[in-house]
Formats: C-alpha cells, sequence, structure tokens
C-alpha cells in the first residue's frame, strides 16, 4: 500500500470556483483512496432528484450565492455517516465559510487544507468555457482541455457557469470563503499551490504536496 493510503484524516481542496479543484481531485482520490465529498455535486444530484432541498438550493446556485450553512452541514453530516467516509474524505468546494469550517472541526480531522490558487483575471476564462460529461462527471474546457471528439457531443454546460453567475460566484468567494485560508493558516493546516497554470503542472505541485503528506 502507497504510505497516502494509510493516511487518517481528512484533506480540504480550497481554491476559487474555476481553480480546477474537481480537476485535481481525482488525482488526490487516486493517491491517498479517499472518497471525494464535493457539496456542489450532491447540490446537483438533489435539483436532478427535485427534492425540496434541491428545489431551494437551486435559487442560490443559479444566483452565484452560497446555499445556507444549516443546509451544507445537514449535508455533510449525513455524509460522513457512511462506512467509505470512516478513514476521511476529501472535501471539495467546502467548507466554504467560517461556520461550516468550525462545523467541521467537530465532526472531522482535517490534516490539510490544499488551496489552489488563481487570479481572478484568469477565472472567467476558465469557468466561461467549461465543460461536463454527465455520463462520467467528467470536467474539460473548450481550449485548455477539450474532450475526446467522440463525447463532445453529449457534453454540458454547468447552468451557473456563464460571466454574470461567475462574477456573483467570485464575489461570494472573495467575501466569505477567501478569510478561511487565514483561518486555516492560523491552524497551520494551509499548503497553498500556483494553479495558474496548466493541468498537468498543477497536477505534479499537488501530487508533491499529498506525497509530502504521508
Ligand atoms: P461548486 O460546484 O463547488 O462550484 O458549487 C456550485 C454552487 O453550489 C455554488 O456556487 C454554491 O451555490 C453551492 N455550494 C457548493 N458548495 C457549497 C458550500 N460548501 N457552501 C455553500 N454553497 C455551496
Amino acid at each position: 500500500m502507497w504510505p497516502a493510503q494509510a493516511m487518517s484524516g481528512s484533506l480540504v481542496l480550497f481554491g476559487p470556483p474555476g481553480a480546477g479543484k474537481g480537476t485535481q481531485a481525482g488525482l488526490i482520490v487516486d493517491l491517498t483512496g479517499k472518497p471525494q465529498v464535493s457539496t456542489g455535486d450532491m447540490l446537483r444530484a438533489a435539483v436532478k432528484a427535485e427534492s425540496a432541498m434541491g428545489m431551494e438550493a437551486k435559487e442560490y446556485m443559479d444566483a452565484g450565492l452560497l446555499v445556507p450553512d444549516s443546509v451544507i452541514i445537514g449535508l455533510i453530516e449525513e455524509r460522513l455517516t457512511e462506512a467509505d467516509a470512516s478513514a476521511g474524505v476529501l472535501f471539495d468546494g467546502f467548507p466554504r465559510t467560517i461556520r461550516q469550517a468550525e462545523s467541521l472541526e467537530a465532526i472531522a480531522n482535517v490534516v490539510a487544507v490544499i488551496s489552489i490558487e488563481v487570479p481572478d483575471s484568469a477565472i472567467v476564462e476558465r469557468i466561461v468555457g467549461r465543460r461536463m460529461d454527465p455520463e462520467t462527471g467528467g470536467i474539460y474546457h473548450v481550449n485548455f482541455n477539450p474532450a475526446p471528439p467522440e463525447i463532445v457531443s453529449r457534453l454540458i454546460q454547468r447552468p451557473d457557469d456563464n460571466e454574470e453567475t461567475v462574477l456573483a460566484r467570485l464575489a461570494a468567494y472573495h467575501e466569505q470563503t477567501a478569510p478561511l485560508a487565514a483561518w486555516y493558516g492560523e491552524r497551520d493546516l494551509l499548503v497553498s499551490i500556483d494553479g495558474d497554470h496548466s493541468i498537468d503542472e498543477v497536477a505534479a505541485a499537488v501530487e508533491t504536496v499529498v506525497r509530502g503528506l504521508a
């Protein structure tokens, strides 16, 4: 077993929308064996299932606003009771507020927060060109990471991946989420990576960090 597979505790992937968290998450899952817990994916599944929670969350998501903490914390509490979460998970897109981080502290042992840093100037282009494969959850970009031609026709664009909503999401990030970097820094848990590079270059940096944690 590779050492990181024996690492106990949870990891957090942190960064602005479009930083590449979802893209890099797969690598960390492969390296550590920890399941990815993406609140964005969980909320999109609830929207698709048309549950009452999903319908409430959709209003916030479409507006580029954060879904209320109580909803998110409830989702996470439930997810962490599942058997595959017992040795820790990889949180992706969570926590996004200090209150969420405080709640998480009470229910999980976070051993590192990997922050992927990307300047605002690069975010809009990354998000507007992003496409998702609804069959596999794969994430592509029309220029930076084109999908294989045989699947291009089935790709979708997230409803919140448009320029107007991205600006609201960035504003929410700076106001409510970015302060978490200092919060985790004070706890000596923050490791920063320069995400303003190619996917492969960022992956190499992520791999070095994860191997260093084992
Ligand atoms: P993401 O897929 O991580 O970009 O999340 C998409 C949208 O889901 C966000 O813009 C928020 O509206 C909502 N969301 C996802 N995770 C959270 C969270 N931890 N706290 C609040 N809202 C969230």
